[in-house]
């Protein structure tokens, strides 16, 4: 490809994902989201293709579950669309799943019109939208303040203030696990499933057909050192499904939930999970796989005064617009090293993931 994958809109994005995927020949399906923010005349669709044999095993990739991390997730989408167009690959099915929060994708938010964190809202059935962590409910006024972005704003101060007295695995584990209590909050699960959840739900049977063995790439970007990567696990450590992956993908990059002072945090509510009960009658094996950008304070600032300001902030304002450049370059840097760097990595993860789903998953 001699166009850089990353598009600079996420209408872009759509549009150039829709026709890579017509240019293999995939199946196209697109999903509408009713979105209520005057957003009169756009369209915000889930867009997914399929191609490959029915019963081969499958391998689902899906971006922008977080907005604004589509720009990554979407690229590397591209790539392997238009890798495919010199080489489709028999022996595996493709599914890929576009923009699952395409509002948050336009408009360069994490979270979707609801202020809905979507890896916070995939509870299941028999459980209730409520609650927050102790330690949220004493952060919420640092987190969340109630008033537009000011110019003076010692976000720094009090983020290492807070990271001094709680600790920082402890702070990101109550910060970003998901609350259901604050509905203008960062990290909100949502008060019910959302759109998004309700489609993932009503056909991700049909987009992997009667695949036996599943491996989901869900693509993300913001946690961990700045272009590196690790695939993070639902699995327990030492597990033979942690063991496979290693296998599969090299052990240094794999990082299973139980790791203590990793990369992630245990999260509410996270798609993959829901996923992997959803088809427990199968081997449906799914990897979050994070791309680190810049520091956690940084990124934590980056999310805060994105959601102030769209919350508080005139949409005309220079803070808004800068609260959104920030957000951003903390999810998908604009440095060409990094971009590439992320694409040439996110082809190899999939290449792995094909090799593994073809060899025995024993
Ligand atoms: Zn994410």
């Amino acid at each position: 490809m001699t166009e850089s994958p990353f598009s600079s809109t996420y209408e872009d994005a759509r549009r150039r994902f829709v026709q890579a995927s017509r240019a293999v020949g995939a199946r196209m399906s697109s999903y509408p989201l009713h979105i209520e923010d005057g957003a009169e005349g756009e369209d915000f669709t889930i867009d997914v293709a399929v191609l490959g044999p029915e019963d081969a095993p499958t391998l689902v990739t899906s971006s922008g579950v977080h907005g604004v991390e589509g720009f990554l997730g979407s690229a590397i989408q591209l790539a392997q669309l238009d890798e495919l167009r010199g080489d489709i690959a028999s022996d595996v099915r493709w599914v890929f799943i576009h923009g699952v929060n395409p509002f948050g994708f336009s408009r360069i938010r994490r979270f979707n019109v609801k202020n809905v964190d979507l890896n916070r809202n995939f509870l299941s059935d028999d459980s209730q939208y409520t609650g927050a962590p102790a330690g949220y409910d004493r952060l919420n006024g640092f987190l969340n303040p109630a008033t537009p972005p000011s110019r003076f704003e010692p976000f720094r101060v009090k983020a290492i203030w807070n990271i001094a007295r709680y600790g920082m695995s402890a702070l990101k584990q109550c910060v970003a696990r998901g609350q259901y209590n604050y509905p203008r909050g960062i990290f909100f699960g949502g008060s019910g499933p959302s759109q998004a959840f309700q489609v993932i739900k009503e056909n991700t049977a049909d987009w992997i057909g009667p695949a036996k063995r599943v491996l989901h790439v869900d693509f993300h970007s913001g946690l961990g050192a700045y272009g590196s990567y690790k695939l993070l696990l639902a699995e327990l450590t030492g597990s033979d499904e942690c063991q496979w992956y290693e296998r599969v993908f090299g052990q240094d990059l794999v990082e299973a939930t139980d790791v203590s002072g990793g990369t992630a945090y245990r999260a509410s509510g996270p798609m993959g999970e829901w996923l992997q009960d959803q088809f427990s009658d199968r081997d449906y094996r799914f990897v979050t796989a994070e791309f680190g950008t810049y520091g956690p304070v940084r990124v934590l600032a980056s999310i805060r005064a994105e959601n102030r300001a769209h919350h508080f902030g005139a949409k005309t304002s220079q803070a808004f617009r800068n609260a959104k450049q920030e957000l951003l370059e903390c999810f998908c840097p604009a440095d060409q090293v990094w971009r590439r760097k992320v694409i040439a990595v996110g082809l190899d993860i999939l290449s792995k993931g094909v090799r593994g789903l073809a060899a025995s998953h024993a």
